[in-house]
């Protein structure tokens, strides 16, 4: 697609809301980037701060007449480029659309705008008993509507599920500007295709989500946790395999590697021990005692498979600080890396829960043959593993190392039948490896799928699909 270089702003800005259309160099840049580190920007010709579904439709038409690509954004949290600008493309920000327009607590449901954030549907939720469990670390900061984009995952997944678990139905703006409904909002429903699923991890390459409803829960239990120490990592990664295959339902199993509590405790004081190879925070949420039952059986297998030792608490004080150490990865991971030259790609690979043992033996190989740090934190009961390489970003043989670690770590996920990305998606961080994950009749499917609903390629051009 040929790049333009100017739009003819007054025509655009006349089919906006008043002031949505941003023209200032500077806002516009200071809206390029999502979190990812090593994903390249390019320079939008304008940013839209979409405040109605008359904005998003003005926009695609727009696009389509011009030929102007469009990057739909949420709250720019994500961990894959995807979000990032295009070179002569349009920006559009749905965040300031975070109506939440209904609570039916009879149907479980609700119906919420794209801008809406997780942690504020959360708390509206709560004072009517209900719950929407998905719970990604960015839960106070993303929106709805990335999340869905996305597919987010989160700590509570091993139980309730990721984001698509969640979503009935939702209306889009396509490439044309056609405004659509796809699902619906029964409980159960099997008329045609799952469009709405198709649009669940999209990545905004085939249109923008200006509403979604989705299924609640009753409000949730409060959970009780225990903490495993373990000497190495690949015990604890035993213990996950014994412990999940025995059936048991843990409502968090998250997993922090030796390295990472050492950046944990340099960063905060969470109460974690020093010095230990590896970490299991284990709640359970059953009603009753049965909470206790869950652990105790957690404890078990812990010490069969080499736990030292094996903290149960039914404080929840103590489950909330444990779950803050758990969150705590992310910023003290940083930290520590600010320290090692700022560089720090993070990993997303997801294996089958029973080859953790093996994928911790393995990663433990690749840390030794580059010369980078490996730490690693994951939702370890979904088998999705966060490894982040840490490396000297000012350093040239560094950076190639990482980027050589970070490809032997997605390929050992899919050595072990996993995927390259369980969560933060393909974005541009990791385009260049969908082709290999998929095979021909797959490929073949989601260029079809993107040529029919996006015949310009106008709809976030180079992310996932490349
Ligand atoms: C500290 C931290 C912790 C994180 N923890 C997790 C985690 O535990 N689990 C997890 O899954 N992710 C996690 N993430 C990644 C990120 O928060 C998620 O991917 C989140 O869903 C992105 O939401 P967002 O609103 O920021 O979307 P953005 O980053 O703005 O966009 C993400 C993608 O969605 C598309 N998009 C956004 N809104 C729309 C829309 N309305 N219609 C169509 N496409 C759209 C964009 O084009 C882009 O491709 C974390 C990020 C951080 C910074």
């Amino acid at each position: 697609m040929s790049i333009t270089t100017e739009i003819p702003t007054r025509e655009l800005e006349a089919r906006l809301s008043p002031g949505a259309l941003v023209m200032d160099r500077d806002v516009i840049d200071s809206y390029a980037y999502d979190k990812a580190l090593f994903c390249p920007a390019g320079q939008a010709l304008g940013l839209v701060r979409a405040r109605t579904v008359d904005d998003v439709v003005a926009v695609m038409v727009f696009a389509a007449e011009h030929r102007i690509p469009v990057v739909t954004q949420g709250a720019r949290t994500g961990l894959s480029g995807a979000a990032n600008a295009i070179d002569g493309g349009l920006l559009l920000n749905v965040a300031a659309m975070d109506e939440i327009v209904a609570i039916d607590p009879v149907n479980q449901t609700c119906r919420v705008q794209p801008g809406v954030i997780n942690q504020d549907l959360k708390t509206a939720l709560a004072e009517h008993g209900l719950s929407y469990p998905p719970d990604p670390g960015s839960v106070a900061i993303s929106t709805i509507g990335g999340n869905v984009a996305t597919n987010a995952g989160g700590m509570c997944c091993v139980k309730y599920g990721v984001t698509k678990d969640y979503v009935r139905a939702m209306t889009v703006v396509l490439a044309d500007g056609t405004v659509t409904k796809l699902g619906r909002q029964t409980a159960k429903g099997v008329a045609g295709l799952d469009l709405a699923a198709l649009f669940v991890g999209s990545e905004g390459t085939l249109g923008t989500i200006v509403e979604v409803t989705l299924a609640l829960k009753p409000a949730l239990t409060q959970p009780i946790t225990a903490v495993g120490i373990f000497p190495d990592t690949a015990s604890a990664g035993r213990t996950v395999t014994e412990y999940m295959g025995s059936g048991a339902n843990p409502s968090m199993l998250e997993f922090i590697d030796g390295p990472s509590v050492a950046m944990i405790n340099a960063y905060g004081d969470f109460g974690l021990p020093d010095n230990v190879g590896a970490l299991l925070l284990v709640q359970s949420d059953v009603k009753g005692a049965g909470a206790m039952e869950e652990l105790e059986a957690f404890r078990r297998v812990a010490e069969s498979n080499g736990g030292t030792e094996v903290f149960v608490s039914d404080d929840p004080a103590d489950s909330e600080m444990l779950v803050a150490a758990r969150r705590a990865v992310a910023p003290a991971m940083e930290k520590y890396a600010h320290t090692r030259g700022g560089g720090e790609l993070v990993d997303d690979v997801c294996v089958p829960r029973s080859a953790l043992g093996e994928f911790f033996e393995r990663l433990a190989i690749i840390d030794a043959r580059f010369d980078v740090e490996v730490a690693t934190a994951g939702h370890a009961g979904d088998g999705n593993m966060h490894p982040s390489v840490v490396f000297d970003a000012g350093d040239e043989v560094q950076v190639g190392q990482a980027q050589e670690a970070f490809a032997a770590i997605m390929q050992l996920g899919l050595d072990l039948g996993g995927t390259i990305t369980g969560e933060h998606g393909v974005g541009f961080l990791k385009r260049e490896w969908l082709g290999r994950e998929l095979d021909a009749g797959a490929r073949l499917m989601h260029t079809q799928i993107k040529d029919a609903l996006d015949p310009l390629g106008i709809l976030n051009p180079g992310k996932m699909l490349g």
